[in-house]
């Protein structure tokens, strides 16, 4: 069932493909291109964890729900 409003949005020019998003994202919603850039495979699994967001060393994926970006967080 995919929730609607949640968004996850990857910056592909931002991306450098370094996989942290895929190895930390605890449902496997994130894979990777060929080229190394990540895309979104499987949303209906994303728990909204906000954890891709968090560990991207190059602010190259964002997820929010409702509008609302989840993983602002002091
Ligand atoms: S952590 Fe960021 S830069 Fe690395 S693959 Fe994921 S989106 Fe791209
Ligand atoms: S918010 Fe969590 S479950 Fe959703 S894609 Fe990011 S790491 Fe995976």
């Amino acid at each position: 069932m995919s929730e609607e409003g949640t968004l996850i949005r990857i910056n592909e020019k931002w991306c450098k493909g370094c996989g942290i998003c895929i190895a930390f994202c605890p449902t496997n919603v994130l894979k990777a291109r060929d080229d190394g850039i990540v895309f979104v495979a499987n949303p209906e699994a994303c728990t909204r964890c906000g954890l891709c967001e968090l560990r991207c060393p190059d602010y190259a994926i964002s997820v929010s729900v409702g509008g609302e970006t989840i993983a602002n967080k002091d």
